[in-house]
């Protein structure tokens, strides 16, 4: 088997042009082309020849054939037709790889899992395409497939927004949902010229380490996300507007701000200050108030188009 070399910035070119590719901005198209960051993605990721590796944006293939190497099974998901001769060509040494001709954010990753993947817990692994990062990696923690960990590059503010507490202007939706899933931890800060063509912002990885259990206990799961969404929408308004505006609750203004004023002491209190026990206990509240349980709700998308 070659070793992987794709990344050396001479052999991307000469597969583009060999193929006549074009880059699409739509796409969030950026190709990596630095060994090392390969390199510290693959550990990371922490890949063993047990793992089955789901990636999402094979691109050429770059970081595909660093995961053939070192994982028992790679399944890839790519949306750009243009790729798919490339990729037949730049993996035809794997055996171990099979590429999917598909948007991510409209496949079955439950069907996915079970076609492909034998039914196996998964090891995330993509240089996300930034346009759409959150809604992919909501969607992977909300479809409760069986997963073990995400390690992808993304937007440095977004990673740095997964890891922020309670009070920070970066604290949001994307945080409580990350921290609620999963251990963030910050694998490398990547510049732009680290890929092909060059982003508009700062790259980093991030390594999600997907929690066995949920840190904190909740009745609801679906209604905490979205009361943790109405009161992010609205970051200006007090915590009981964000509610009772963005939420669809039955609960009365005067009942709810007196269960808001019993968790956290201020009734006018803002959603940004409250932690994800918080809002867990406030969901738990307010589903017992309304007796019934309530329905899920996808991630929204927040992230500039950087690239
Ligand atoms: N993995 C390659 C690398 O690291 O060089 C390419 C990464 S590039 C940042 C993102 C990739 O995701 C592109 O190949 C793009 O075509 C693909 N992509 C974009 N939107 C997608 C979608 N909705 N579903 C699947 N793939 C998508």
């Amino acid at each position: 088997m070659k070793e992987p070399d794709l990344y050396l910035p001479q052999n991307t070119i000469a597969v583009i042009q060999k193929y006549q590719f074009a880059f699409q901005k739509k796409f969030g198209q950026n190709f990596l082309i630095d060994g090392h960051v390969l390199q510290k993605i693959i550990a990371a990721a922490n890949i063993t020849g047990d793992d089955v590796v789901l990636e999402i944006g094979p691109g050429i293939g770059t970081l595909t054939q660093f995961l053939a190497a070192s994982a028992g099974k790679v399944v890839a998901v790519e949306i750009d037709r243009n790729l798919l001769p490339i990729l037949e060509e730049t993996l035809c040494g794997f055996s171990n790889v099979t590429v999917l001709h598909a948007d991510i954010m409209k496949t079955d990753v439950h069907d996915l899992v079970n076609r492909y993947c034998e039914g196996r817990p998964i090891k995330v692994v993509a240089n996300l395409p930034y346009y759409i990062t959150t809604p992919i990696i909501m969607g992977l923690f909300e479809s409760h497939v069986p997963l073990q960990s995400m390690t992808v590059m993304v937007q440095k503010e977004v990673a740095q927004r997964m890891q922020q507490a309670p009070g920070s202007k970066d604290y949001g939706a994307l945080s409580l949902a990350v921290q609620y899933y999963a251990q963030p931890y910050l694998a490398a800060n990547v510049p732009p010229n680290c890929f092909m063509p060059r982003p508009k912002v700062g790259s980093a990885v991030v390594h999600l380490n997907v929690h066995r259990h949920p840190p904190v206990p909740v009745r609801d799961e679906a209604l905490m996300f979205r009361l943790i969404r109405a009161s992010f929408n609205q970051r200006r308004k007090t915590l009981v507007n964000g509610l009772l505006n963005g939420a669809g609750l039955s609960v009365p203004r005067a009942e709810l701000m007196q269960i808001i004023e019993e968790l956290t002491g201020d009734p006018n209190v803002r959603g940004e200050t409250l932690s994800l026990q918080q809002f867990a206990a406030l969901s738990d509240r307010i589903s017992e108030r309304q007796g019934h349980d309530q329905g899920g709700v996808r991630g929204e998308q927040t992230e500039t188009d950087g690239r």
